[in-house]
């Protein structure tokens, strides 16, 4: 059970950026981090291999992804404004959560994180604990693609 998401501040303005430079199409992010108790760090987000633009959410296949245990989740975006899981969602949910970042794309409270169920797990940011250049990992995404 999943209490808190913290999200790291520079992780969170990652994923404000790449959601706009997607825009209209769907965004879609890996989360990474570690899971402590009930609470999870997200300090990192990496563009999954093989994602393609506007095929959306639904059609992206996490098990062509390497075996990563800092995997927590998966983050896309809603274009529409939704800031909730749709029903094709919540059968796609791969990792412990699942996030949405809702147009506009602007503020922090654009970002939901949701569990299992659906229901919603409260987003903290926080200021960056390891990494200070985490943020939206295109070198990390393109190593990834050359693996698969
Ligand atoms: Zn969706």
């Amino acid at each position: 059970m999943t209490r808190l998401v913290r999200l790291e501040e520079s992780v969170a303005d990652g994923i404000l950026t790449y959601a706009q430079d997607s825009y209209p199409r769907e965004a879609i992010l890996i989360l990474r981090g570690r899971a402590e108790h009930d609470e999870i760090l997200i300090d990192e987000v990496v563009i999954p291999p093989l994602a393609t633009h506007g095929s959306g959410f639904s059609t992206f296949t996490p098990q062509m992804l390497p075996m990563d245990f800092r995997l927590m989740g998966v983050l896309h975006s809603h274009p529409s404004g939704a800031l909730m899981p749709s029903i094709e969602d919540l059968n796609h949910i791969y990792g412990r959560i699942m996030m949405i970042v809702a147009y506009p794309f602007r503020s922090y409270s654009n970002i939901a994180a949701f569990d299992k169920e659906g229901s919603r797990i409260p987003v903290r940011i926080v200021p960056v604990s390891r990494h200070p250049d985490a943020s939206v990992d295109r070198n990390g995404a393109s190593a990834n693609s050359r693996t698969l």
